[in-house]
């Protein structure tokens, strides 16, 4: 998330036919941001594709788009008692969608 300079307000991405633009309602357009953006965005693609590859598939059904299969990981929660929690992931890509198992 970025802040406008000017006035502190959150800037807005502006869909431009060849560029994203950040803008504000004061008047203010971002143009060094433009590369940040989109250097987040691919690095976030690489290592969702890394983590993809590296992850296990289970047999899970997703609770938003029914999809009978998921990529499983197990994390720590922040509660010692707890122990580990087993999270899933939609394998559908266009769902992506995340829960944990209770
Ligand atoms: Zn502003
Ligand atoms: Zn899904």
């Amino acid at each position: 998330m970025f802040f406008c300079p000017k006035c502190s307000a959150i800037l807005v991405p502006e869909q431009g036919a060849r560029k994203t633009k950040l803008v504000c309602s004061c008047g203010y357009v971002s143009k060094e941001k433009e590369a940040v953006i989109k250097e987040e965005v691919k690095t976030k693609e690489i290592e969702i594709k890394q983590r993809k590859i590296t992850l296990p598939k289970t047999k899970a059904k997703c609770p938003k788009c029914g999809n009978k299969e998921a990529y499983y990981w197990l994390q720590q929660t922040r509660a010692a008692d707890e122990g580990e929690t087993r999270f899933f992931e939609c394998a559908n890509t266009k769902c992506a969608y995340r829960w944990r198992e209770y």
